[in-house]
């Protein structure tokens, strides 16, 4: 009996190169126009009662290669749980892991995923909720929407923005679960955020990305965070849609949300090397992550990338440009693809549910810190 293996859907990646027994071997498919690839997902059906081993084998040239050891593959039956495969290894530029199947249908994937349907329901729902405002700032090259929601009528300007890099989906389940408690009237941080701050969010900045299954790039095979000091239309539209909105606003806090395909751990980068650095402004930076860390288990500072340099950091990203730009509280937040080693949850990992609570976490400290941005 045959399998079958797609990855022809919203999201989907992965290229089958060869099957022996129950032995499946696989490759990663590249970003269009583009050597990046990490992210992988795919539905495997007719293997009901069998144990297949399935290999990626061309990890050795990923992205990040050092985001495979101590990494493991997400399973799901139903596209809602996504477990760990609990037996995922990686020697030699190949990850493994089996699956026993119990049911007809399996999917596979770097991290949960979040489509394009699911991002268009999550728009669709906040925008009708009483006091939000939607528009469409522009589109992405392949002419998807770049959706925009506002709410509240402060006067810090707040922004928050994620999936500049598509692969890492678990910014947007961060976005779900911070829109809910935004449109929330009941949540005294909501209430808050809104009567002292104009929050301003991007849920997805690369739709083309994820429905192409990217990992990193756009339809054109531009990292979208490295356009912010010269976005284009012709490259990298989608930026220069935000940005040119950010400028009507302004910006006094941003908060751009990643996934970190090596670091076990939530962690928070900075604007340290910008021209305009300030140690008042940079202070405000480390205080937020401060108080964040001490408010919740999820999320710690001892970890994280390396701090550049007086004068060296690279205007490109965004966290940098909005802070030199605008003398913003702008920040830059990583969530694992492994696990949240401080606090570690052996059978899920970092996961969707987490994501969110992340957001809704995120914002409770800003809450209590918007008066000082
Ligand atoms: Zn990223």
């Amino acid at each position: 009996m045959t399998i079958q293996i797609s990855a022809a859907f919203d999201s989907g990646n992965i290229r089958v190169v060869g099957q022996e027994g129950d032995r499946v071997d696989l490759e990663i498919v590249r970003d269009h126009l583009s050597d990046f690839y990490q992210w992988f997902h795919f539905r495997v059906a007719g293997a009901r009662g069998r144990t297949l081993t399935f290999r990626i084998v061309n990890c050795a040239g990923s992205a990040y290669p050092f985001g495979w050891p101590g990494y493991k593959a997400r399973v799901s039956t139903d596209r809602i749980a996504w477990r760990m495969a609990p037996d995922t290894s990686y020697l030699d530029g190949v990850l493994t892991w089996t699956h026993r199947f119990d049911t007809e249908l399996a999917w596979f994937a770097y991290f949960a995923p979040y489509s394009m349907e699911r991002h268009d329901d999550l728009v669709a729902r906040i925008a009708l909720q009483p006091g939000v405002t939607h528009r469409e700032l522009g589109q992405s090259l392949d002419g998807r929407a770049i959706d925009y929601l506002r709410m509240g009528e402060g006067p810090k300007q707040v922004w928050l923005y994620a999936r500049q890099h598509p692969g890492e989906s678990m910014a947007e389940w961060w976005m779900e679960g911070a829109l809910e408690k935004l449109v929330d009237l009941s949540d005294p941080t909501a209430r808050a955020l809104r009567e002292k701050a104009t929050l301003h969010v991007v849920p997805n900045m690369n739709p083309d990305g994820s429905f192409r299954g990217h990992l990193r790039t756009n339809a054109a095979g531009v990292n979208l965070n490295r356009e912010w000091h010269t976005p284009s239309l012709e490259r990298s539209p989608e930026v220069l849609c935000v940005r040119d909105a950010m400028d009507e606003t302004g910006v006094d806090f941003a908060m751009d949300v990643h996934g970190d395909e090596a670091i076990p751990a939530n962690f928070l980068a900075g604007f340290e090397g910008i021209p305009g650095w300030t140690d008042a402004l940079g202070e405000k930076f480390y205080e937020y992550a401060r108080r964040l860390a001490a408010a919740t288990p999820e999320f710690q500072i001892e970890k994280g990338y390396e701090k550049a340099a007086p004068g060296k950091a690279n205007l490109s990203m965004s966290t940098n440009q909005l802070a030199e730009r605008y003398g913003a509280v702008a920040m830059t937040l990583e969530m694992p693809f492994k696990d949240h080693d401080p606090n570690p949850d052996a059978e899920f990992g970092w996961s969707p549910e987490r994501s969110k609570r992340l957001g809704q976490a995120c914002l409770d400290t800003l809450a209590g810190f918007i008066d000082e941005v």
